[in-house]
């Protein structure tokens, strides 16, 4: 027990002498070390960690657990691999787990938890639920088929001595502990987004969800107790502060961190990770924009183009929310949207099969929504549909689907991610000018094209700074990267670029 001491006061003196605050940490590890001697046990394992972590300052200890069970695992990765074969032992262990559909809970239990939790409406299902089961089966296949190891050209080089043949190998290793700060929105996807590829690369991870999507991230976790992924490879630490989140980026024992959520938050992360240089990867928010070219029909468009910002109450992040549409059409336009969405998106109660469109998150985004919708109204805009709170829903953080005609890039409505069901029509006179419009945006996260003649749309999606583009609706969440230009975020999730995300790569030359 007076090693454990010894060591955590090394640490700390190291963490003193490399210049980090020491008050939070300090506190948190030599009151863990007191605790682990009032249970009479010096083994630190994350489970025990977990057991005493009750405040924010406790993440530290937790991390430092996490820290000492990466290098146990990373150097059960150097003496298990096998050279024969490419599949860091790691890479393995969620193989068996993560191809099981959810064995503890239902498939309904989960439906009923996402309604309740984050009002998710029966038609985002398919994302909410089967897509991160999905996604986990495709970073599951990528564990064993990925290439760790890259074989490279062979090189011969002169030397005094005479000719040498150089062998060399790109190595991906795991990146190391990785912080993944989820959001609430697509809770399930969210989190498979980052444990997934942090799995298959070998990585530990502490997890730490949204403090208004906590529960399924704790369901996660129990169905990974369950599988035989050694202890301490996945944790999840909860809780309403910040503090939170910002201990895992502060911490220099923590590799990587993982962020989805707002630009606002993004940059902090960025700032507070610099002291430490560890790798960051944002996910942030957008203003994507969809352009309709002359040739397209509008009766066909039209309920593609407003069907995402309607989508969840508008509450995601690569939705079309501006739509941009040839002068002369932009009256039909309209018309078609107000009469579609009119007609077919239903407001109510997410538990209701039929409703699309749910209460948003909670008070405080609704009253910021209404800023945005009064924004719009005074900056000239033209109301077209909704506006406010739907008479009949006098409970829950309901609006009406509201859409605005006649809008000018430069207006907040169109500048601003507003994530609420708010679309805005944008007229503009030429393709050139549909082009600067959609990257008029300090986003870039989304982006769609309609338009018959697909080699066009092509032409059109490849000039526009985002992330993604979609033709004429088409969906690619499965095997397409995802990611943001611009103040959308750095780097990629999805398949094997969600891979290289969690590896830092090494080159190894032989002869
Ligand atoms: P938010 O900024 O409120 O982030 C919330 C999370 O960050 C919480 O877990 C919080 O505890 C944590 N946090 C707060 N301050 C922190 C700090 N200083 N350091 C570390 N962590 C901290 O965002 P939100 O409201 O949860 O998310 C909404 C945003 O997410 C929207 O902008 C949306 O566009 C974006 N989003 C992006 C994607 C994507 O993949 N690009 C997907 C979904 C949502």
């Amino acid at each position: 027990m007076k090693k454990l001491r010894k060591a955590v006061q090394d640490y700390v003196a190291l963490r003193r002498a490399l210049g980090f605050k020491l008050e939070k940490v300090e506190a948190g590890l030599l009151d863990f070390v007191s605790f682990l001697e009032r249970q009479g046990s010096s083994h630190i394992t994350t489970a025990r960690a977990l057991q005493w972590a009750t405040q924010p300052s406790h993440v530290q200890p937790v991390v430092w657990a996490q820290r000492l069970s990466f290098v146990r695992g990373f150097s059960r990765h150097w003496s298990a691999i096998d050279p024969r074969t490419e599949i860091p032992p790691w890479g393995l262990l969620p193989y068996r787990p993560l191809r099981a559909r959810p064995y503890l809970y239902s498939e309904e239990e989960i439906r009923q938890l996402l309604i309740s939790m984050c009002a998710a409406e029966y038609i985002t299902h398919p994302i909410q639920i089967d897509t991160p089961f999905e996604l986990l089966r495709n970073y599951a296949d990528l564990a064993a088929s990925f290439a760790f190891e890259e074989m490279l050209p062979v090189l011969v080089s002169q030397t005094p001595m005479g000719a040498q043949v150089n062998n060399s190998m790109a190595y991906h290793q795991p990146v190391g502990v990785c912080g993944l700060i989820p959001t609430w929105n697509f809770p399930l996807f969210v989190t498979a987004q980052k444990i997934g590829p942090a799995l298959a690369t070998g990585c530990t991870m502490i997890l730490k969800p949204s403090p208004y999507a906590p529960l399924i991230d704790l369901l996660v976790a129990e169905a990974i107790e369950q599988c035989d992924l050694p202890k301490g490879v996945f944790n999840v630490v909860t809780g309403e502060s910040p503090d939170l989140g910002a201990a895992l980026v502060e911490s220099p024992l923590v590799d990587k961190i993982s962020y989805t959520g707002s630009v606002a938050t993004g940059k902090k992360i960025l700032a507070a990770a610099a002291p430490t240089m560890k790798r960051v990867h944002l996910e942030l928010g957008g203003k994507s924009a969809a352009i309709i070219l002359d040739d397209a029909d509008l009766d066909i468009v039209a309920p593609f183009t407003s069907g995402p910002s309607f989508f969840h109450a508008g509450q995601g992040c690569a939705m079309c929310t501006r739509v941009l549409v040839p002068k002369p059409k932009h009256d039909g336009l309209l018309d078609r949207l107000t009469n579609f969405v009119g007609a077919f998106v239903k407001v109510g109660d997410p538990a209701d099969p039929s409703v699309m469109l749910g209460p948003v998150i909670r008070e405080e985004r609704r009253q910021k929504i209404e800023e945005y919708i009064g924004a719009g109204k005074r900056e000239g805009a033209v109301l077209a549909l909704g506006g406010g709170r739907p008479a009949d829903l006098p409970r829950g953080y309901f609006l009406q689907p509201t859409i605005f005609g006649a809008v000018r890039n430069d207006m907040r409505i169109a500048r601003e991610e507003i994530f609420g069901p708010v679309l805005s029509v944008l007229p503009f006179g030429d393709t050139e000018e549909a082009i600067r419009i959609a990257n008029e945006s300090t986003f870039g996260l989304g982006g769609a094209v309609y338009t018959p003649d697909v080699a066009k749309g092509l032409e059109v999606a490849k000039r526009i700074r985002t992330g993604t583009v979609n033709i004429n609706g088409a969906v690619s969440l499965l095997h397409t990267p995802f990611g943001g230009f611009k103040e959308s975020g750095i780097g990629r999730e999805g398949g094997r670029w969600g891979i290289q995300e969690y590896s830092e790569i090494q080159a190894i030359a032989w002869k």
